[in-house]
């Protein structure tokens, strides 16, 4: 089954749902009090799975405006007077986060070659698609790592104030790239646009994203992109200080892409908080990675993505074999990584049409040698913790923000649940994807067309 498609779960009729809520109200314990219980939601599972690998069976999770407020098990759970929303048939997770997406690279696939919008304005509604196409697969946040003029900053602001849906973004503006032949003299110097020669720039660079108001310092560390897979280091280790020192002074975090070893290394020891592609990293650098707890984000799936479009995207056979065989050694390195004790997060790296598939990249993590819950952990609680939430996201209990996720099927044992079998999204107390009848009265989009 396409992941585009509408599950067939949902032809569970739901007439069923709200019968079988009924007795769960009847018989329901009596609640702290009447204004709670007339805004408290109460949503009932077949099982909440946490990361951490507690499963709680018959969950109800009880959601007041966007947070979730407590979490129990069985009709004792529920509050008399609660709306009760039951999806019983499936089991909830919590909503996921990928560390790494380009939210404003859009394309069109049936014309992949063909223009792409260029204002602020346009690029901005292009990438709707995107972010909810996004917010299908399950994912409820983002860090978005890279966006010309400050795009990603208008996504992000539209989507909290609400006007745009999509997941909770944090964003970083222009990323930090080195210029390797200096502007013509007289020509305006790009370091506000992340384009630098040196390390006065670099601090300029960084401080004018931060002015605009990015939550993250992204520097491209190294070549490497697209059908490109060389991983020439392209900053200097010095340069990463300046870059990273200039970001925590500001009380910015600084995600750093390398795709080759050397960079790697220097980008975790100038202090980044995560540490993005590297195809290979030697055993020192990963004890390193591990012992400082920096943050390593394979990426190994969008290089999948690029050889499976190669035609569409122009790119020649030799290319695919250079992405097919830096995506081998780009999984090696994870599972040395994960035997090593680092500490990974998931990020998919996705432009165009790669958004509904951010979440393949899971099925790499258990390839790299996890259990399908330590996978889970690298797309909720490992990543909370990076973006500095650990509080509010990545798990449901209370305090978190409610977003839960309802997967058929048995996550724990097969991650293809999660990367395939996601029949609704709760965000922030919304139901985002999913039947109209267990919003609990809250406005819902169902999935789009294939
Ligand atoms: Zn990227």
């Amino acid at each position: 089954m396409s992941i585009r498609s509408v599950p067939r779960a949902f032809a569970y009729p739901l007439a069923l749902i709200t019968a079988l809520s009924m007795p769960a109200v009847l018989t329901a314990q009596p609640p702290s009090s009447a204004t709670t219980a007339a805004t408290m939601v109460a949503y009932r599972f077949k099982a909440l799975v946490d990361p951490s690998g507690r499963t709680t069976a018959d969950a109800v999770v009880l959601v007041q405006g966007d947070t979730i407020v407590r979490v129990g098990s069985g009709v004792r759970a529920i509050p008399r007077g609660v709306t009760v929303v039951d999806l019983r048939p499936y089991t909830a997770i919590p909503g996921l986060i990928d560390v790494h997406t380009h939210m404003t690279y859009w394309r069109d696939k049936a014309n992949p070659t063909g223009p792409v919008p260029r204002s602020r304005d346009s690029v901005v509604a292009a990438a709707a698609w995107n972010a909810r196409r996004t917010l299908e697969t399950g994912v409820t946040t983002v860090r978005d790592l890279g966006a010309s003029n400050y795009a990603d900053i208008a996504m992000r602001d539209s989507i909290n104030k609400g006007v745009m849906a999509g997941p909770r973004m944090f964003v970083s503006g222009y990323g930090l790239s080195k210029l390797t032949t200096a502007p013509r003299a007289g020509t305006p110097s790009g370091a506000p646009r992340g384009r630098v020669m040196d390390t006065s720039e670099i601090r300029t660079a960084v401080a004018a994203q931060v002015e605009a108001g990015a939550d993250w310092i992204k520097m491209y560390g190294s070549t490497g992109s697209f059908q490109n897979v060389t991983s020439v280091q392209t900053f200097t280790d010095l340069e990463m200080q300046v870059a990273a020192d200039a970001a925590h002074k500001a009380g910015k975090p600084i995600a750093i892409h390398s795709y080759g070893d050397s960079g790697g290394r220097a980008a975790m020891r100038a202090g980044a908080e995560s540490v993005e592609h590297p195809g290979y990293l030697d055993d020192v650098t990963l004890k390193e990675f591990a012992r400082r707890g920096t943050v390593y984000v394979p990426t190994v799936d969008h290089n999948r993505f690029y050889a499976e479009n190669a035609a569409l995207l122009g790119y020649d056979l030799r290319q695919v074999a250079e992405l097919d065989s830096f995506r081998l050694l780009n999984l090696a390195t994870a599972t040395r990584a994960h035997a090593a004790g680092v500490k990974m997060a998931m990020g998919s790296d996705a432009v165009y049409w790669m958004f509904g598939e951010n979440t393949r990249e899971l099925g790499f993590m258990v390839k790299a040698g996890m259990t399908p819950v330590q996978a889970l952990a690298t797309a909720t609680t490992n990543a909370a913790a990076l973006l500095r939430m650990p509080t509010k996201l990545g798990r449901v209990a209370p305090g978190f923000f409610a977003d839960i996720v309802a997967v058929e099927g048995d996550p724990t044992k097969d991650i293809d649940v999660v990367i395939r079998h996601v029949v609704w999204v709760m965000k922030g107390g919304k139901v985002v994807v999913g039947p109209a009848s267990t919003s609990g009265g809250l406005g819902v989009h169902s999935k789009s067309a294939p």
